[in-house]
């Protein structure tokens, strides 16, 4: 979070530079955060924390969901890396949200394989728009809040993790706005 106002201040940190990193970080990697990001270019999870190399094991999805894939690198992040912390990381005006609610109130359908990001939102369509307020940041807090829960209780690894107080997941909201990142989880 501190890197987070460092970003939106333009404070940024330039000792992360890939020269003063790269000798240290050839023999291994220990980062401190395990991040499940959403795809879209508008987010950067390294920038908008203000890290660098080695700093964040990253996993990117359009729609930041957990799928298997993503469980086997979110189990190496915490298991083998040893990151004490992983972050659900939604934004506001998320395209793979506007999608879900889209296929939900639309009946609308999507080409190949896009049909299954609005898919796999559509339990947090259910539950955002129950909500007042902004309908589509409703659902990507939903959707965060579900994938945080999710996750603590996915695989005997991580659930064991997070039982032993090793592993913390939290949930963030990153605003497109302003580039804050708020907690919500
Ligand atoms: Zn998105």
């Amino acid at each position: 979070m501190k890197g987070n106002a460092r970003y939106t201040t333009g404070n940024i940190d330039t000792n992360d530079a890939f020269k003063n990193t790269a000798a240290g970080l050839k023999h291994g990697q220990n980062p401190y955060a395990v991040i499940l990001s959403c795809a879209d270019s508008r987010v950067s999870p390294e920038l908008c924390f203000d890290e660098g190399p080695g700093d964040l094991f990253v996993t990117r999805i359009a729609g930041n969901y957990v799928t298997v894939d993503i469980l086997g690198s979110i189990e190496y992040g915490t298991y083998v890396l040893k990151s004490p912390i992983v972050m659900v990381l939604g934004h506001t005006e998320c395209g793979a949200v506007k999608a879900a609610i889209k296929a939900e109130e639309e009946n609308a359908s999507f080409p190949g394989h896009i049909q299954s990001i609005a898919s796999n939102l559509s339990n947090a369509v259910r539950i955002g728009k129950q909500k007042g307020g902004n309908q589509t940041t409703e659902v990507v807090k939903a959707n965060i809040r579900l994938n945080v829960a999710y996750l603590q209780q996915s695989t005997p690894i991580i659930r064991q993790l997070v039982q032993d107080k090793k592993v913390k997941i939290v949930g963030g909201i990153y605003d497109l706005d302003n580039g804050t990142v708020t907690i919500v989880s």
